[in-house]
């Protein structure tokens, strides 16, 4: 029997685990994937938004008739602006000029509200989208700044359940553990607490665009999105977010877009799950590991969004064609039979 629930908030976490049968074939340690895509409002950031949320209300940052801004188009608004709309907040998303115009109705029809803002100035403008955000934040009575990056309650949500879930669901077989890296959140909450739970048994390997500062890259722009992040060498101001902690994180699989992009798209075609390109990437990163292990090890990696937010990016034949993702003969099996 499927479970019940009083709220939606009651379907945050507790995600399965499916085995990579396919993309796993010939492989002796067997790979498990955390179908974070299967949460309420599709995405591993419901987590975060849930735990932010009950983290400010317990610090008395945030009210009853309290306002929630934060600067973001994507899984983090959509998560904060369903809890946020639960437990009775207004929620403010600030968004990019540069996103996809969906991006913004999605998170309207959750209802929030919408501001525009430019990234094309420098982050000094008071016009960018960053200091509009803080504007409002400092503006609004009772307004809250989730601010993910550096917010400790993001990595915690991953301490109290990715990381639990994760153990107790391989009966505490799990030897390694594969995640994206955006805020940080995920990879170390979840890493941590599979490295403390196991006396430091689990190793934990971070997957990162190739040119990514995470892994080591020299920033050059990657297309996988929402992971990886970017350290400006001659900007001394700059750091690592709060929510990331490098010491959980054992080592890096650098992964070229290429290999993220095809093996998103292998994951829908060949075991079922329509994922994002960062899931992509955490698969990749993921099969290269377990092919240096042995049948005794157990490789869990993490499928942070779902690919119906992609469809016409990694999912579309065109989009791929055009940025040299795929090559014509390979893209359409059909064509050799109509022509
Ligand atoms: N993939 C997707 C699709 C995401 O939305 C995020 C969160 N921004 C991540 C990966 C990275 O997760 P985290 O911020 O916890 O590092």
């Amino acid at each position: 029997m499927a479970a019940v629930h009083e709220s939606v908030l009651d379907a945050i976490g507790g995600t399965p685990l499916f085995r990579l049968a396919r993309l796993g074939a010939g492989i002796a340690a067997p790979v498990y994937a955390k179908a974070e895509f299967l949460n309420i409002g599709g995405s591993v950031k419901d987590r975060a938004a849930l735990s932010m949320i009950l983290a400010a209300e317990r610090d008395g940052l945030l009210e009853p008739g309290g306002t929630i801004v934060e600067a973001t188009s994507g899984n983090t608004g959509i998560g904060l602006a369903i809890v946020g709309r639960q437990r009775g907040y207004r929620v403010i998303a600030g968004v990019s000029d540069k996103s996809a115009a969906e991006k913004a109705d999605i998170l309207r029809a959750y209802g929030a509200e919408v501001v525009l803002a430019t990234t094309s100035v420098p982050q000094e403008d008071p016009r960018h989208l960053f200091n509009v955000v803080r504007r409002l934040a400092e503006e609004i009575p009772g307004a809250w700044l989730a601010n993910q990056y550096d917010n400790q309650a993001n990595p915690d949500a991953h301490v109290r359940t990715t990381g639990p879930e994760v153990w107790e669901q391989t009966g505490g077989r799990v030897t390694h553990f594969v995640a994206g890296v955006g805020t940080g959140g995920t990879v170390t909450g979840t890493g941590g607490y599979l490295k403390q739970v196991s006396g430091g048994a689990v190793t934990v390997i971070g997957a990162d665009p190739e040119s990514s500062s995470y892994g080591g890259g020299d920033g050059s722009p990657w297309f996988v999105e929402s992971i990886g992040h970017f350290l400006h060498p001659e900007t001394v101001e700059d750091r690592w977010p709060q929510a990331y902690r490098s010491e959980v994180v054992d080592s890096f699989e650098r992964i070229p877009d290429r290999e993220s992009l095809l093996t998103a798209r292998r994951l829908a075609r060949e075991e079922g799950l329509l994922v994002g390109p960062s899931s992509g990437a955490a698969v990749a990163a993921a099969l290269r590991v377990a092919r240096r292990l042995g049948p005794d090890d157990l490789v869990v990696v993490l499928l942070p969004d779902s690919g119906r937010s992609y469809l016409s990016k990694v999912h579309s034949d065109t989009w791929m064609r055009r940025w040299g993702f795929l090559e014509e003969e390979a893209a359409d099996g059909l064509r050799p039979l109509l022509e």
